[in-house]
């Protein structure tokens, strides 16, 4: 079933009012990859009315009034994606294409929009009910955050929204007990993975927002003591001080068990743009996800420049094998499948069904890294299950392939001294699309040490066994690599070390550069705003100039070659 997003849908469903209306910045595809409809679904699962409202008119009522006001509460996100990192490239200009709205063009998404969306509640609804931001924009800009557009500190986003609440990470449980808290009239307050402003201080104390303002220094500790707070097994309440008011952030929701996961992905998906978008475009995201299964969440790779670990957690946690093949038979019975799983992954391809167990009964550690500068012995990477599933799946009726489009870690698949192997062998032979993704990002040893990335001479290991394997499986295939350009800690020689390398090492060209971003809430973020290595205090070489960033991102590309 669809959330409603007409007042007609809403009396069909025999409901006379919501009791929550959602916001979001994307369409609205029904899908478990997109948060917003699994925050709709669980809460309608636990019998609360919900609706959506996807991409409203920031300049009139039209959309936002169009379902009334909610019972209990507004929930405001900006989408999958960071709103300005959705609207703007890695050089500040404005991107002309959304993959997330109807026809493609970048139109309908404001900046801010988790700001924007707030403040249209509130101009069209005099005193409405609470307003309760999440999604990632609201997650990674909780406490006080640089921000790369303004180039500047902004406060935590609940200041700038004027919003109630905040619910960070997934919010797949805390939800329940939110809108829960709301209907009985409780006070939200106690609960875990809620952020809220206070008169009063509660908990510990992280550096205020005019202390991170001001000094680097306190920034880099504000950020320290943020991260290390985001396990929900050692994580106790932090606060931030904003003027004359308190930023209180309470530990993270609970991990969802397996079970709770097999009990989102029932409920009902329909893997498709809600027809009320529909007829406005075809919608991009949709090629990526409609047939594609998330079969874990979270993230142990820490890589500095991504936020995952800090939205979805650094402790991954899976789905029991029936309830993925029990979705690969619901997606072979779609009408326009034709046969073909596009993806079986999660933020990482190969992360599914271990665990370090020492993380699972203690939380992560602060003084050490699961892969990073190699993998710890304490994670026995084990790829058993996932071979299992993918063979399971490929023998379901109406499935011709399974592909692994989701990033490979390849130093798991070579610290996997078992399964490792086999695992490699069935996916070169049978589960790759032509190209298999793998996610390098720099060959520079002092670059990908600021990155948080494995040695590079694991890469040239697995090139080897790839290209064997294809070779022996009769396959004209290749490996994808993904880089960075203008990273913390990258200068010009930097990158054309790295052109040398893949020329005479890999013997490509890359056409997967990225220009670093500066997104919210990661390390390298905080290496970039400082200019200091947050781990050794020591001052670290920062581009910032536009057109020498461009500059390393061509270096490594044709078009630099051809000049
Ligand atoms: S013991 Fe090793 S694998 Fe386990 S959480 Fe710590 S760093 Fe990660």
């Amino acid at each position: 079933m669809f959330l409603p997003t007409t007042m007609k849908e809403v009396k069909q469903l025999d409901w006379k009012r919501l009791d929550v209306i959602l916001v979001t910045g994307d369409t609205y595809i029904d899908s478990p990859f997109i948060g917003v409809a699994i925050i709709g679904k669980v809460l309608v699962d636990k019998g609360f009315r919900v609706g959506i409202i996807a991409q409203p008119d920031i300049n009139s009522k039209k959309d936002i009034a169009r379902l009334g006001e909610p019972a209990l509460f507004w929930g405001i996100t900006g989408g999958c994606v960071d709103s300005m990192v959705a609207n703007y490239t890695a050089l500040n200009k404005r991107r002309k294409k959304d993959d997330y709205t109807p026809g493609g063009i970048n139109n309908l998404r404001p900046d801010r929009a988790v700001i924007a969306y707030s403040n249209l509640v509130r101009q069209y609804f005099k005193n409405t009910k609470p307003l309760v931001l999440g999604g990632i924009e609201a997650s990674l800009r909780r406490i006080a955050h640089y921000d790369f557009k303004s180039n500047k500190m902004r406060r935590s986003i609940l200041f700038d929204a004027k919003a109630d609440y905040l619910l960070f990470g997934m919010a797949h449980s805390s939800i329940i007990k939110f809108a829960t808290a709301l209907k009985n009239s409780e006070n939200p307050e106690s609960l875990s993975g809620v952020a809220f402003i206070s008169k009063e201080k509660q908990g510990e104390k992280i550096p205020s927002f005019e202390e991170v303002k001001k000094s680097r220094n306190q920034f880099i500790k504000s950020f320290d003591i943020f991260y290390k707070n985001n396990d929900p097994i050692t994580a106790k309440k932090i606060y931030q001080q904003h003027n004359d008011r308190y930023l209180v952030l309470n530990p993270p929701e609970p991990y969802s068990t397996t079970k709770e996961l097999d009990h989102i992905h029932s409920l009902g998906f329909e893997k498709d743009v809600h027809p009320y978008y529909k007829k406005r475009g075809h919608v991009r995201a949709l090629d990526t996800i409609q047939f594609s299964i998330p079969i874990h969440y979270g993230c142990y790779g820490e890589c500095n420049f991504c936020a995952i670990s800090v939205h979805q957690g650094q402790t991954v946690r899976w789905r029991s094998e029936k309830s993925i093949i029990d979705e690969a038979k619901t997606i072979s019975r779609l009408k326009d499948f034709k046969g073909y799983i596009t993806d079986l992954g999660g933020p990482t391809a190969n992360m599914y069904g271990f665990e370090c167990k020492k993380k699972l009964a203690k939380g992560a550690c602060h003084d050490k890294r699961c892969l990073s500068p190699a993998p710890c012995k304490s994670l026995i990477p084990d790829h058993s299950r996932q071979t299992r599933l993918i063979q399971k799946i490929e023998q379901l009726p109406g499935i011709k392939k399974v592909f692994i489009n989701s990033g490979i870690r390849y130093d798991l698949i070579l610290s996997d001294k078992k399964h490792g192997g086999t695992y490699l062998k069935k996916i070169v032979k049978d589960n790759v699309s032509g190209q298999m993704k793998v996610a390098p990002e720099h060959t520079m040893p002092h670059v990908l040490k600021l990155m948080g990335k494995q040695n590079i001479d694991l890469l040239l290991k697995f090139k080897n066994r790839f290209d064997a394997l294809s070779k022996k499986s009769g396959k004209k295939q290749f490996l994808t690599y993904y880089l960075i350009a203008a990273h913390p800690g990258c200068r010009m020689t930097d990158m054309q070390d790295l052109k040398k390398f893949t020329t005479q090492k890999l013997k490509i060209t890359p056409e997967q550069v990225q220009i670093f971003t500066p997104s919210p809430s990661t390390w390298s973020t905080v290496m970039y705003y400082t200019s200091i290595d947050p781990f050794t205090m020591e001052p670290v070489f920062v581009e910032k100039n536009s057109a020498r960033k461009e500059k390393q991102k061509q270096i490594v590309t044709k078009k630099y070659r051809n000049k």
